[in-house]
């Protein structure tokens, strides 16, 4: 066995992008709750809300100002509905139009840039998610604004913190600009519960705009595993899993018996051990379980930007020098073909 403590990783930069824009006798705390309104954009699939969007309701009641939510999509009445539900917002703006069920940014964007100005928000927050990554930089351009993402904590209207440089230094951006367009990391941010409110739903503006874009057709990998981006146990496997009948007879049962969610290294993806979309990283899913157990991964730089804030690291690698052990709490040098088939045994019958 062995055991090491994780290496800080931050530094701190303070770009100043603006100059403020609250002027200084409105900074009161009671001033600044009437000056700021924050709108949570949320997501929906198939009619159904997407309950791990509700981080974006989370960030935006550390501002302290009015809350609205918006969702769009076909019958989108039911998702409105719960989430009027959500303590804290006050406003659901819902827009009914199949034309934004799969959230096409060419299709989303007019339509929020609409809605945004009807509004008048100061700060508008989607998850740093596939959805929010596509939509809001296009949303901050038609709003000559500028866009601030991944953003881990907010501390005041203006002072946003998010990680730069693969998660290895921390940036404090300050933005000046009238309307911030941000998006959240969702691990640092829990999804607001279902639960406690009961806010107004309205109907949203629908600019109905021209867009070249249609949505043709889409091949989602089905899984009745929990999901890897809000699983409280994630296992992975890198490349020391050799092939992907090793991965899937090694990494399978203990997921199994863990009840945990699978992830993979970029190396393992790309050598098609494990799906696409189960790769952690910097290009891939960023998680913070309780518990994450890299087997047979080295612990690149770019896979630990995506699990090094998960609350327990278990690594087991045969190189004992392997970087994994460096932000490891707990490690266990061995060959992986002997000690996760003895591990998965002795948790499956525990
Ligand atoms: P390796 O580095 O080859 O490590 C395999 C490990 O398995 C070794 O430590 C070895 O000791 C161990 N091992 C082998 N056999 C056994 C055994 N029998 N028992 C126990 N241990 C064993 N990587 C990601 O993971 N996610 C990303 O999102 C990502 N994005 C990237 C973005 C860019 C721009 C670039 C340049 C790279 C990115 N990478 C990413 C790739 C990254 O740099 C590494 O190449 C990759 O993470 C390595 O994967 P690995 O640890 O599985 O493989």
């Amino acid at each position: 066995m062995l055991s090491a403590g994780r290496r800080a990783f931050s530094a701190v930069a303070r770009p100043r992008l603006h100059e403020a824009v609250v002027p200084s006798f409105a900074r009161s705390p009671a001033a600044l709750r009437r000056l700021l309104s924050a709108l949570a954009v949320l997501e929906q699939r198939d009619g159904k809300l997407n309950t791990g969007s509700l981080s974006a309701v989370t960030a935006a009641q550390k501002l302290g100002g009015s809350i609205h939510a918006f969702v769009a999509g076909s019958s989108i009445k039911g998702v409105a509905e719960e989430a009027a539900k959500v303590e804290g917002i006050e406003k659901v703006i819902a827009v009914d139009n199949g034309a934004y069920d799969k959230g096409l940014p060419e299709n989303y964007a007019p339509l929020l840039v609409e809605n945004i100005k009807k509004g008048g928000y100061t700060h508008v927050i989607a998850g740093h998610t596939a959805f929010g990554k596509n939509l809001m930089p296009r949303v901050a351009a038609l709003l000559d604004s500028q866009q601030i993402s991944d953003v881990t904590n907010i501390e005041n209207d203006k002072t946003f913190v998010r990680p730069i440089y693969a998660g290895n230094a921390i940036a404090t951006v300050e933005s000046s600009d009238p309307i911030k367009i941000i998006t959240i990391r969702g691990t640092a941010f829990p999804a607001a519960p279902v639960a406690g409110g009961s806010a107004a739903v309205e109907d949203g503006v629908d600019p109905k705009a021209e867009s070249p874009t249609e949505w043709v057709s889409e091949d989602l990998a089905k899984s009745d595993r929990p999901d890897l981006a809000t699983a409280g146990r994630v296992v992975s496997g890198g490349r020391g899993l050799k092939s992907k009948e090793d991965f899937d007879k090694v990494m399978l049962p203990l997921a199994d018996a863990l009840g945990a969610a699978v992830g993979a290294s970029r190396a393992a993806v790309d050598s098609g051990y494990a799906d696409n979309s189960l790769q952690v990283g910097q290009t891939g899913k960023v998680v913070a379980p309780q518990l994450y157990m890299a087997v047979g991964i080295s612990g690149a730089i770019q896979h630990l930007a995506g699990m090094k804030d998960s609350k327990v690291i278990v690594a087991i690698n045969k190189d004992a020098d392997a970087p994994i052990f460096q932000v490891a709490d707990v490690g266990l040098v061995g060959d992986l073909f002997d000690k996760v088939p003895e591990l998965t045994e002795k948790l499956s019958k525990a």
